[in-house]
């Protein structure tokens, strides 16, 4: 297997990725919390980490790749009355409606996908066992961690904690020892979702919430990689690794991968600024492969700018490439050519490229040149048919491990006698018939 480097943000520099077990990995990255429509930044994590399975499975690793829903938080309780439904019946409508468009950006079937309402009483007892260990405490209506009782805090976020102390907004609330530390439970009696567990009545806090579900999914208290967005770096990201230091003495996952912004029009976009666009309004008007392009061409810790004119420019290319493998695809059927064979060197850089920290500009490379020499054998009558057959081999390879899905015509005896008439129609001059055929050929992706 090749060499394969990722940047750790846990330790800031680009190491050499070793997973745990030798052939297995397993990833996790922080879902949407489901209380209405997602904006286009959740799913760029998303896409990343969609392309490093791929990479890994391309690679020969067994990649399981888990990311959750929270589907347990204050917001949730409010929406859910604002549109007069039970919690349950709100997250499971938001799910639905992140998982359209997980189908529509070709995302590979998860894993897992937990809910944190399944994993209740695992998070009371994993709060309870930090409560007897003397690092997790009860102020007032709330059970707190301890970030003093954490010698490393803020190791992730290269901070220390006087200095996110005197950083911090003043902190009215005088039930916490340290203005650090974070809600792991809400005692409550309210009106909202609430659980009878091991530490009170209540629910819990959305930080507990990944922690409990990485260990109880993998059953492992250290995992490969852990993933998200840039902003959950600190605090979400850093109280996650709290937790599992303070309960497993481990800091969660070997490696912390951390995705760029989306910005709109050079400004980060962000539910609270009012600038998020949906994402499945993206989806209505641009396909999922332009939308990975989009992502994907930009390195996946860069920050990428949402314009329509910059997802258009997508379009264009994803059209580009598609219509390329489409004429190839029919030139080879027409002339009964088999099924070509990888070409080994095209493929090694490529891969290469990607075991680089993703460096799908690099990887882009290979895929125009071979778009190049595609396009010029599938133009040629006597091109070498062969050589065409091993590009169209290697280029699908290429396009899967980018999650770009491409759809391509079968030609059947109907299809050969209706490309038959189109170009005698055509060399006769008889451009009624030729009229007539163009868009039945069209429609079936001939043309
Ligand atoms: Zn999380």
């Amino acid at each position: 297997m090749r060499t394969i480097k990722l940047y750790d943000t846990y330790q800031g520099k680009l190491r050499e990725f070793k997973p745990i077990d030798e052939k297995e990995v397993d990833i996790y990255y922080c879902g949407p919390t489901v209380y209405n429509y997602v904006h286009l930044g959740n799913f760029r994590p998303t896409v990343t980490f969609d392309l490093l399975t791929r990479f890994l499975k391309a690679e020969g690793y067994d990649v399981k790749c888990v990311s959750n829903y929270t589907d347990i938080d204050d917001k949730i309780i409010k929406q859910a009355k604002l549109e007069n439904k039970t919690e349950k019946e709100l997250s499971e409508f938001y799910i639905k409606a992140y998982e359209d468009c997980l189908d529509k950006l070709n995302i590979l079937p998860l894993y897992n996908h937990p809910k944190a309402s399944e994993y209740i009483t695992k998070m009371a007892d994993f709060i309870k066992d930090l409560e007897d260990n003397g690092t997790a405490y009860q102020g007032g209506d709330d059970i707190y961690f301890s970030v003093e009782s954490d010698p490393k805090y803020g190791s992730l976020s290269k901070q220390k904690i006087d200095d996110l102390v005197s950083g911090a907004r003043i902190d009215v609330n005088t039930n916490k020892k340290n203005p650090l530390d974070f809600a792991l439970w809400k005692l409550t009696d309210d009106d909202g979702i609430k659980f009878d567990t091991s530490v009170g009545r209540g629910r819990p806090g959305w930080h507990t919430e990944c922690v409990v579900m990485v260990n109880n999914v993998f059953k492992k208290t250290l995992i490969d990689i852990h993933g998200g967005g840039f902003d959950l770096k600190f605090p979400h990201h850093e109280n996650e690794i709290a937790q599992s230091e303070a309960h497993n003495h481990t800091q969660l996952a070997n490696y912390w991968m951390h995705c760029g912004f989306l910005l709109t029009n050079g400004v980060k976009m962000s539910k609270s600024l009012g600038n998020s666009i949906l994402a499945k309004d993206v989806l209505e008007r641009h396909s999922g492969n332009a939308i990975r392009l989009f992502f994907q061409t930009t390195h996946y810790r860069a920050p990428v700018n949402y314009t329509e004119e910059n997802l258009n420019a997508m379009d264009k290319l994803a059209a580009k490439y598609e219509n390329s493998l489409k004429r190839a695809s029919v030139t080879l059927q027409l002339n009964n050519i088999p099924a070509g064979t990888r070409i080994a060197s095209d493929y090694e850089e490529y891969m290469n490229a990607l075991a680089n920290d993703l460096n799908v500009a690099n990887a882009l490379s290979v895929i125009d040149r071979e778009v190049k020499e595609i396009n010029s054998l599938s133009a040629k009558k006597d091109g070498d048919m062969s050589r065409l057959a091993d590009l169209v081999a290697t280029i699908s390879e290429l396009y899967d491990i980018l999650g770009l899905r491409f759809n391509l015509p079968v030609i059947g005896d109907e299809e050969r006698k209706l490309l038959a008439d189109f170009n005698l129609a055509r060399e006769n001059k008889d451009y009624t018939k030729s009229d007539e055929l163009r868009p039945i050929l069209m429609q079936k992706g001939l043309l």
